[in-house]
């Protein structure tokens, strides 16, 4: 843990209420994004997908060092707008509304992701009926076959985008509309991928399906989109997503795509914010029942859903407190294997599972790392009405 994390614990500890907060560092954050920014070739472009957090801190951080920010809602898009009016957004969701997409046009996004037939027709009209032309991607749901390496993370049935055998009558209409600049393909089709090599070989795969389908339909394709899905090891936290690697062979695959190909764009989330974020929690209180050891922290999956989402335990450390201002006796674990559970009146309330620790007692405080994506954004922060963590954010750059 660093030192100003560190202090930001100690300033809380044995205050009026238990230590509850997420704690972002600024500094780690900007220099991990400027190092995998700069280490891009030309023509792509790294997007911040802006679901994985929306803090308002983190979007000015970030928003000098990234080609723009990735918006799936009209509320994003005002988040995004609220932080820069010049920043280039591009605009996806499932699901967008007339007025989303209206709204996103008189807000001047680049582009929007078409995922339907019917919503290239609700662009199309809003367009028209604004006196603009908006550039489109269609967004692909692949068929596959997929290449080995990444078999297990695409080409499932989802209810993203347009499905692959559909791509004729969607192209022709994208061509035919008044409203519409069909610029190109958005293929973002896997989570959480952890390998470099796979990541690869999954942007050659949308290349050469990218190349055939300009021969198919007879287009050039100016942008492709490759998505996010860069992930996060939260089981071994030594073995990350190996983003060298991934720099190192970038620049032969995209020198194969052909000239007219002037942007090939990634949206990343998770593996941009992930590692800058903490969620830091105060044991109150430390049981055993069924053989089972329960660790309970102020705090729980209303404020950081994302282990149960996953269904993983996520990692932890422990900071030993010494003061016990306690008369009663202080409950203790040694070498124990611990399940981290919050404040909740559920059972599914869970951080961590089995965790081995060298020693925990009640009023030390947990440090979960790799919170800062899909962390207090996913979550429920009203359910049985406790108390909203603080929200910290530290460093030069804060
Ligand atoms: C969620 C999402 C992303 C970001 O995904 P990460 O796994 O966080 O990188 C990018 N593009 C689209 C369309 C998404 O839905």
């Amino acid at each position: 843990m660093d030192e100003k994390l560190s202090k930001l614990v100690q300033d809380r500890v044995g205050g009026a209420q238990p230590v509850c907060l997420f704690a972002y560092d600024l500094d780690r954050l900007t220099e991990h994004v400027r190092t995998v920014v700069a280490s891009l070739p030309p023509r792509c472009r790294m997007f911040y997908a802006m679901k994985a957090n929306s803090g308002e801190r983190l979007l000015r951080a970030l928003a000098p060092l990234v080609a723009g920010f990735e918006v799936a809602s009209g509320g994003e898009l005002a988040k995004a707008r609220a932080v820069g009016g010049q920043i280039p957004v591009i605009f996806g969701g499932p699901a967008k509304t007339p007025a989303e997409i209206e709204q996103a046009l008189r807000q001047d996004v680049t582009r929007l992701h078409a995922e339907s037939v019917l919503e290239l027709h609700r662009i199309s009209e809003v367009a028209t009926r604004l006196g603009r032309i908006a550039e489109v991607l269609l967004r692909v749901n692949l068929a596959g076959p997929f290449p080995t390496a990444t078999l297990a993370m695409a080409g499932r049935p989802t209810q993203f985008g347009i499905a692959e055998e559909l791509l004729p009558e969607a192209v022709d209409t994208a061509r035919r509309l008044p409203g519409i600049r069909l610029a190109g393909f958005h293929l973002h089709s896997l989570s959480n991928n952890l390998s470099a090599p796979a990541h690869l070989e999954l942007l050659d795969f949308y290349r050469r399906t990218v190349r055939q389908w300009e021969r198919e339909f007879r287009l050039e394709v100016e942008v492709l989109n490759a998505g996010g899905g860069i992930g996060v090891n939260y089981a071994d936290l030594d073995e990350q997503f190996d983003w060298a690697h991934f720099a190192r062979g970038l620049p032969a695959v995209v020198d194969a795509f052909p000239e007219h190909c002037r942007e090939i764009d990634f949206e990343c989330g998770r593996y941009l914010v992930a590692d800058c974020g903490r969620y830091v929690v105060e044991v109150l209180d430390i049981k055993r029942n069924h053989g089972v050891d329960f660790v309970l922290v102020r705090g729980g999956t209303h404020h950081f859903r994302l282990p149960v989402s996953w269904q993983h335990s996520h990692p932890f450390t422990v900071v030993p407190v010494e003061d016990w201002p306690s008369s009663a006796p202080r409950p203790e674990l040694r070498d124990a294997a611990v399940t981290v559970v919050g404040e909740l009146c559920t059972p599914k309330d869970v951080l961590a599972r089995e965790a081995p620790v060298s020693r925990v007692r009640a009023g030390d405080v947990l440090v979960f790392s790799h919170a800062g994506a899909y962390g207090w954004e996913i979550s429920h922060h009203d359910f049985l009405s406790h108390p909203h963590p603080e929200h910290v954010y530290y460093g030069d750059s804060a």
